[in-house]
């Protein structure tokens, strides 16, 4: 689709008066966000953990590993990632694992083309995936989500429970009321899909995204535009949308498994060895130590992401312990 059509899609669509719920709103522009380019690194829109640094995909990967190490070595098991970005996360825990004698099969959900291509580059052999459905149905799944469910459209709710709408007034997209709840239906079903399939196929699945614990915090629907947030009702498609993630109405959906944390993403790596990874990467490469301490502070300082960033876990009943909680 050709760049700003959505945005003249919407305007027509909402003249008028007429009306269309926020999380449809959101879902659209999201989707054509997401189809329509790579909104990564300096020159795109934001930059993710993985992006800062090798050291949080490593980490991931020895975590995954780890557990599968603890847990038998299952032959069939298999490594799930949603929404892989442009696959860097992925290359580093896939690198990782190796090292520690774990090379499963790889599958990546992600409906966005312009990513699949960069994902492809990364990762040539991984199996693609619209959505969960299609994901195997036998051996047990490792699944990392890292800034997915965060994208999910949310529904926002007014103080009488009324769903919050966005028009089209002067020219200009407004939403209609004032936010009183929000959810994310679309999350909790993805939750409960996730810990179905750990609890019945064995392995775990680790969540990282910012956001918060306890009942909904009203209006958190937020864009993002060159590194800087922006009006989330200006030119719908063209900027990155997100939500922040209820955390404990996600591990409220997952049934049948083993829930740990929600933790902060600083304590979780720290307790993974971040520290003891950054010194041996400088270590190998002095020249880049100033570099390295940098990605590391920049991951697990609480001013930074550390604290607004969580780490939940779900995991099958008769495997080990998950490490970092
Ligand atoms: N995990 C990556 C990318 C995070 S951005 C990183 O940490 O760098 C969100 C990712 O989710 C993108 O790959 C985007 O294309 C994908 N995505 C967003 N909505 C999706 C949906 N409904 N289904 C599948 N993938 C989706």
């Amino acid at each position: 689709m050709r760049r700003y059509q959505l945005e003249e899609t919407l305007r027509r669509l909402l003249a008028r008066g007429r009306t269309i719920p926020v999380i449809e709103y959101m879902a659209e522009a999201n989707s054509h966000y997401y189809a329509t380019r790579d909104p990564f690194g300096a020159s795109g829109d934001f930059t993710t953990a993985p992006e800062i640094s090798q050291m949080f995909g490593e980490l991931i990967g020895l975590w995954l590993a780890d557990l599968w190490l603890r847990s038998g070595r299952p032959r069939d098991a298999q490594y799930v990632e949603l929404g892989p970005g442009r696959g860097t996360l992925a290359a580093d825990a896939i690198r990782a694992m190796k090292g520690a004698g774990f090379a499963p099969d790889v599958h990546f959900v992600e409906t966005s083309p312009a990513l699949r291509k960069a994902q492809v580059e990364r990762v040539p052999g991984a199996i693609w995936h619209d959505d969960l459905s299609t994901l195997p149905d036998e051996g047990p799944l490792l699944i990392v989500a890292n800034e997915f469910f965060d994208a999910l459209p949310v529904r926002q709710l007014d103080v009488l429970g009324r769903e919050l709408k966005v028009t089209v007034e002067n020219g200009r997209f407004v939403r209609k009321g004032e936010v009183e709840t929000e959810t994310s239906p679309a999350s909790l079903a993805v939750a409960a899909d996730l810990a179905r399939r750990v609890a019945r196929q064995g392995g775990a699945a680790l969540i990282v995204d910012y956001g918060y614990e306890g009942p909904s915090r009203g209006d958190t629907l937020q864009a993002v535009f060159r590194h800087a947030y922006a009006d989330p009702f200006e030119a719908p498609g063209e900027r990155d949308l997100t939500a922040h993630v209820g955390f404990t109405a996600l591990a409220a959906a997952a049934e049948g498994v083993r829930i740990s944390g929600p933790v902060p993403q600083g304590a979780w790596l720290d307790a993974m060895g971040l520290p003891v990874r950054a010194a041996a990467l400088a270590r190998a490469a002095p020249a880049r130590t100033e570099e390295i301490e940098a990605a590391r502070h920049r991951l697990s300082a609480p001013s930074q992401m550390g604290r607004l960033f969580k780490v939940l876990a779900f995991s099958a009943p008769g495997w080990a312990e998950p490490a970092g909680f």
